[in-house]
């Protein structure tokens, strides 16, 4: 019989939202008439805007005419339209790319993961407690041992990799420039690589927050960028993100030569991954055209009003929260430090609103909740008055 890898045995069960599905299904059967608001999953509910659909259009009918048909992209990386696109987005907040350093890929979650192939197994890695699993997942499926760090407490073990979130999901926080400069300094000053997670970069309202990493002096030889236009421009089901590979960021081989990660990153995608389709790459290209920007802001406006008012219901119910002003994102204290299973529970049976256990995220996650903006603002509105009227009833 053929051998599985073994670092799937050090795996913890996946079962939050397997388990969340569970629990919601179990309360609706009991209770078929209520109507549940669903503040939970981490996914967009706006659809594509004109400019990017119009884009998407436009290059399927290229590809139905054959003096326009396109077929293998030549090198995987992307098309230059779209990486030069990129290139000029970046230089919006003084981040100056080559575009070879751009590569295009199908979503930030396959690149976080994929990125581990190129590391020693006997690498530390270093995960901000609570995370967005992937970091944890695909580092133990890799052989590698975690160590958990909050989230400002910069720790770099010698020759580490670290993942970074900001805006942080899920807590929402985002690193000012100062405070990744901390980390960038200890990455450096100790060989380690920080695998940057900027998927909810457009985000940021606060100008003292870092959009990219490479804001950061000294970041081109210690970080690499993941990017995803999954949350910043509705792109889940359509799938389009980058990953910035810096020309300067070396790794060393077991002798002692250096080589850059770049090399080993493009190695890696030629002959693991085919790129991205020309149509997606063209609609993604149109996210960054002056009209896509000027539509994706609307969208991103409407769920930073939803935010807002979960954030104003916090407030006034004098509950500590993260979160909402940089982010999609509120994570809050579970009223009376409860358990954040049970305040799920609570949430789901008295207001009949669906949220995320804490501890789905890791251990600090333990007595905490993440709510997302990503519904209607009507059915937030309703969210909220539906929790302030149980939360004021009980105490
Ligand atoms: C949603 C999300 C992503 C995006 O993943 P895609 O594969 O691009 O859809 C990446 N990182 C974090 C932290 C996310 O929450």
């Amino acid at each position: 019989m053929a051998k599985y890898n073994n670092n799937f045995q050090n795996l913890k069960k996946n079962y939050l939202f397997i388990e969340i599905s569970k629990r919601i299904s179990e309360f609706i059967t009991k209770n078929p008439d209520v109507s549940l608001i669903r503040m939970g999953i981490g996914d967009v509910t706006l659809p594509l805007v004109p400019a990017v659909v119009e884009a998407g259009k436009k290059a399927f009918d290229e590809m139905g005419v054959k003096s326009t048909f396109r077929g293998y992209e030549d090198s995987g990386r992307g098309y230059d339209f779209l990486r030069e696109a990129v290139g000029g987005y970046y230089k919006d907040f003084g981040v100056e790319l080559l575009t070879d350093e751009i590569f295009i890929s199908d979503g930030a979650k396959s690149d976080s993961g994929n990125i581990g192939d190129i590391f020693a197994s006997d690498c530390d890695v270093i995960v901000t407690d609570p995370a967005y699993p992937v970091y944890v997942d695909s580092s133990i499926m890799g052989g590698r041992k975690v160590t958990f760090a909050d989230f400002n407490t910069p720790i770099a073990p010698k020759d580490s990799i670290i993942y970074l979130c900001s805006p942080n999901n899920p807590t929402g926080e985002a690193y000012s420039h100062n405070e990744l400069k901390a980390w960038v300094d200890v990455a450096l000053a100790n060989n380690a690589v920080i695998v940057y997670d900027a998927a909810y970069e457009a985000f940021i309202s606060e100008t003292d927050k870092a959009r990219s990493i490479f804001q950061i002096k000294g970041a081109r030889k210690c970080a690499v960028e993941i990017c995803s236009l999954s949350k910043t421009a509705g792109f889940t089901g359509t799938r389009c993100g980058y990953t910035i590979v810096p020309n300067e960021l070396m790794l060393t081989s077991s002798d002692g030569s250096e080589i850059p990660l770049i090399q080993l990153w493009s190695r890696r995608q030629g002959s693991k991954f085919n790129g991205v389709s020309y149509p997606v790459q063209r609609a993604a290209e149109a996210v960054f055209s002056k009209e896509g920007q000027q539509q994706i802001k609307e969208s991103i406006g409407y769920y930073r009003k939803n935010a807002k008012i979960i954030m104003d219901t916090f407030i006034e119910l004098g509950i500590s929260f993260t979160g909402g002003v940089n982010s999609p994102y509120v994570w809050f204290d579970c009223p009376n430090n409860m358990d954040s299973w049970d305040f799920f529970d609570f949430m789901l049976t008295k207001a009949n609103v669906v949220g995320t256990p804490g501890v789905g995220f890791g251990e600090n996650g333990a007595n905490k909740f993440r709510l997302t903006a990503f519904n209607t603002y009507e059915n937030t509105v309703e969210a909220m008055a539906r929790l302030k009227k149980v939360l004021l009833n009980k105490s």
